[in-house]
């Protein structure tokens, strides 16, 4: 069968590592076009680097298929496919300077050139002026760019990146997602790029593959994946708050929804002392003020707790009345699923 898609073409892809062993990927299907980035992020254990590693051709898929261009790659060997690799220590050669590092594929090139590549690409990554640095010179965060900046040397076809900022702290985390953006973007490199942090996902990504216990359960554009998530793993994965039923909603907040609905942060709102008669009488079971706002954690009817926003501190074992703001819950599956109803 010859596929007609352009760019990568992932096709009911299953790694599993030894016989009766639950499959590290379980029939995976992804297509990620020409020029785009797409972020696969899930937790520890999810599959992801497993999923990442078969398309690399480090690990043999036990079934299903890797396509380039809709030719299968399967028999193509790892230095062979185009594919350019970064993990999470960047694993530079500490004998070689920056520019030795990003040189290092570029041996065939002659000497005026392939001087001109690395300083172009030290450009790209923000380092003009640290090509003669020793790589022990460094800190952590330029040390990733330079291992980008020799992933990119080669102008591979597709860049695969496995947790590439995991042993950076969060701040600086932050900022290099938004440039690892940038940057794969100024060369049009089409990337797979995985992470369990999802702020790193939808700060780097066009789309976003959430992965769980090996299977892709929802690949979608940041905004619809936080506005939509397809279940309550996906809910769970992105810390958006307790998931409801109708009946529950219907029961606990008199508000009328259809399907399930997560609690997430903004959509409940306290008010003390416990009087009215709209919403839910609950406890407090904290309090904490944090970016200008006070902020409560609240016993649901069920043992549950759930995020409320609140105008005035309050102490554990309060009981308040708590409300939804129904624009702020996040409704369970995909936008295309709401259709009709
Ligand atoms: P992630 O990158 O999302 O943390 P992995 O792909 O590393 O997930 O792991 C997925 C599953 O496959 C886990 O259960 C892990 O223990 C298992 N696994 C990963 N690599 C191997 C291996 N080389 N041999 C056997 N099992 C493995
Ligand atoms: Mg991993």
């Amino acid at each position: 069968m010859v596929s007609e898609s352009r760019g990568l073409s992932v096709e009911n892809l299953t790694v599993i590592y030894e016989p009766g062993a639950a499959p590290a990927v379980d029939a995976v299907s992804l297509d990620v076009v020409p020029g785009q980035i797409v972020a696969l992020l899930g937790a520890s254990g999810s599959g992801k680097s497993s999923l990442l590693r078969a398309v690399a051709g480090l690990v043999r898929p036990s079934s299903g298929a890797v396509r380039w261009d809709g030719a299968d790659v399967g028999g193509v060997p790892v230095h062979r496919r185009g594919f350019g690799l970064m993990f999470q220590d960047g694993q530079l050669f500490p004998h070689r300077s920056v520019a030795g590092n990003i040189g290092y594929a570029l041996n065939h090139l002659p000497r005026a050139r392939r001087r001109a590549r690395v300083a172009e690409l030290l450009e790209l990554v923000g380092l003009e002026g640290y090509g003669e640095r020793a790589v022990s010179q460094i800190s952590g965060g330029q040390a990733q760019r330079v291992a980008l900046a020799r992933s990119l040397a080669a102008e591979p076809r597709l860049l695969l990146l496995d947790e590439p900022l995991s042993s950076l702290d969060k701040a600086l985390r932050s900022r290099l997602a938004s440039d690892i953006r940038a940057m794969v973007t100024a060369t049009g490199t089409t990337t797979v790029h995985v992470t369990h942090d999802q702020d790193e996902a939808f700060a780097v990504a066009d789309l976003v593959g959430v992965m769980e216990d090996g299977r892709l359960v929802q690949l979608d554009a940041p905004a619809a994946l936080w506005s939509h998530p397809a279940d309550a793993g996906v809910v769970e994965l992105l810390g958006q708050g307790p998931v409801l039923g109708s009946e529950q909603m219907e029961a606990w907040f008199g508000v009328t929804a259809s399907g399930e609905a997560a609690l997430a942060p903004g959509s409940l709102v306290a008010e003390g002392p416990a009087s009215g008669s709209t919403g839910l009488e609950a406890e407090v079971v904290a309090s904490r003020f944090a970016r200008g706002s006070t902020e409560l954690e609240v016993r649901l009817p069920d043992g549950r707790t759930a995020e409320a926003g609140a105008d005035m501190e309050h102490r554990p074992g309060d009981r308040v009345r708590v409300s939804v703001r129904p624009d702020a819950l996040v409704r369970l599956g995909t936008p295309s699923s709401h259709h009709g109803q």
